[in-house]
């Protein structure tokens, strides 16, 4: 290992110990910023010229010369991201007389029956964050400017050539979901609304009522918290993986007070400790959110621990996001809940799921679309605000606010890793169902082949994994489809 290989790796460490430390409510304070100053050197243009001669290819160089230089930028204004995060902390909003901290807003919405009191919630909480703005419009503006600095035309040039990824391939196959699934999805988005939102017409649909819808509370009796834990455990035994006695996998769920309600893997030292943070609390988004996280955790804590740095902690975030989004499907799966909970009654359940992916697709696709105009360099930031409600409204029929144009962005265009997951994601479970059956879960032969993908790390980028599942190209094809089918199955039962 060179020694830039070295430095980064005790960065990395750091860096995801900090991550789980304060996560985990084990301390109070984050200090991201005196871990960047430790390793100061390791962010300059030198330091990636440097790696750049010093670090075999077979190292993933390229990858560790692109991580490096997006760090220059995040390592540039981390002390105005810092002045964000605590003046989001801070902010407050005002319901029924009495503050409470903005971050506790979208809690709020999605537990709202009534809908006037939901959008007045959300009326409070686009008030608080039009005052943020102008924060993250300064952040933005000098992302912009250091990508433009560096000789690249833009943000997504710059993007694009570090991360050797072509978005205009991928959105024309998120063009092609949008245009096919169009029909299917008016006609779910109009039966759950009329089924789960009374009193809300198609016209005054907005992005409040779906976090409401997505909370679907009245699904939470087929998840008990009691069998999180152990309904996983026992889904990995039977597919020959010793997760539950696998010492790089730490399970973390001791109650604390400051701990997230929400499930999160840090890979601090990959494989060799690889922490799953829970609070089971029970019902179907915990299940979901534990099961994503599990799957990230199985990815590094079974990476081969001799591949280099570059292939362990780096890469293409698409690969560990579909290997997540391969073991919260379980939670998706009939067979699994039947098998795995013993609920047998569960369809209409499966089916607003199946309905709500649907919308989060078209969602990411739009995001896509108007994050690959806010970082072209066409248009200014003033102009943003418009195009982004406009883009998101018309690919789901839900109204989105213009005040959401910025707190609404992944950063490095997370939302294209996303999006890549969904189709790796899908080809990965065809595969195991071709291969293995319905009850692929239960099957060592699909834990063999699950062990072999995450041994890679994030070696390979999602076109070679989804080349090892047996598919000549990346594409929406698989999702599309089943969408299709979905609608013809409903049609037959109608006629
Ligand atoms: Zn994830």
């Amino acid at each position: 290992m060179t020694d830039i290989e070295k430095q980064l790796e005790a960065f990395l460490n750091e860096f995801e110990r900090e991550g789980y430390e304060t996560g985990a409510g084990l301390k109070d304070e984050a200090d991201f910023t005196s871990i960047y100053e430790r390793h100061a050197g390791l962010f300059s243009h030198e330091t990636a010229a440097a790696a750049r001669g010093a670090v075999p290819e077979e190292n993933g160089c390229g990858t560790l010369v692109a991580f490096l230089t997006v760090n220059i930028i995040d390592n540039a204004l981390k002390e105005a991201m810092d002045e964000l995060i605590t003046a989001e902390l801070k902010a407050t909003i005002q319901v029924n007389g009495k503050e409470v901290p903005l971050r506790q807003a979208q809690i709020l919405i999605s537990n709202e029956p009534d809908p006037a009191a939901r959008r007045a919630l959300d009326a409070a909480r686009l008030a608080a964050q039009r005052k943020l703005n102008p924060q993250y419009a300064d952040l933005q503006r000098r992302s912009h400017l250091m990508s433009l600095d560096m000789g690249y035309v833009s943000y997504t040039d710059f993007f694009q050539k570090l991360e050797g990824l072509d978005l205009s391939v991928l959105k024309a196959h998120t063009q092609k979901l949008l245009d096919e699934t169009a029909g299917v999805y008016e006609e779910l988005l109009n039966r759950y609304r009329s089924a789960l939102l009374p009193g809300v017409s198609a016209a005054d649909l907005e992005q409040c009522d779906m976090a409401f819808m997505r909370r679907a509370s009245h699904f939470d009796d087929l998840f008990p918290a009691k069998q999180l834990v152990s309904s996983a455990w026992k889904t990995l035994a039977a597919m020959g993986v010793d997760a539950a006695d696998n010492p790089n996998i730490r399970l973390d769920i001791e109650r604390r007070e400051n701990k997230s309600p929400r499930a999160f893997c840090s890979p601090v030292r990959v494989p060799h400790e690889v922490y799953l943070v829970i609070m089971p609390h029970g019902g179907a988004d915990d299940y979901n959110s534990f099961l994503h996280e599990l799957g990230h955790t199985l990815h590094f804590a079974y990476a081969d621990p001799a591949l280099p740095v570059a292939h362990r902690f780096l890469g293409d975030n698409s690969v560990t996001e579909a290997h997540a989004m391969t073991i919260e499907y379980l939670s998706y799966c009939g067979p699994w809940l039947e098998w795995a909970l013993g609920k047998s009654e569960s369809r209409e359940y499966l089916e607003f799921m199946d309905f709500f992916e649907l919308y989060m697709l078209r969602r990411y696709s739009a995001k896509l679309h108007y994050e690959l105009a806010l970082h072209g360099g066409e248009y200014g930031l003033g102009e943003c605000a418009g195009i982004y409600a406009d883009t998101l409204t018309r690919a789901t029929s839900v109204q989105y606010s213009p005040d959401d144009y910025l707190r609404d962005v992944d950063p490095h265009f997370y939302c294209a890793r996303y999006l890549r997951a969904w189709m790796l994601r899908r080809q990965i479970v065809s595969a195991l169902e071709q291969k293995f059956g319905g009850a692929w879960f239960t099957d060592p032969g699909a834990g063999r082949m699950l062990h072999e993908l995450w041994s890679l790390g994030q070696k390979e980028n999602a076109e070679a994994v989804s080349a090892r599942a047996g598919f000549h190209e990346l594409n929406m094809d698989a999702i599309i489809a089943h969408y299709r089918q979905a609608n013809a199955r409903q049609e037959s039962k109608e006629n």
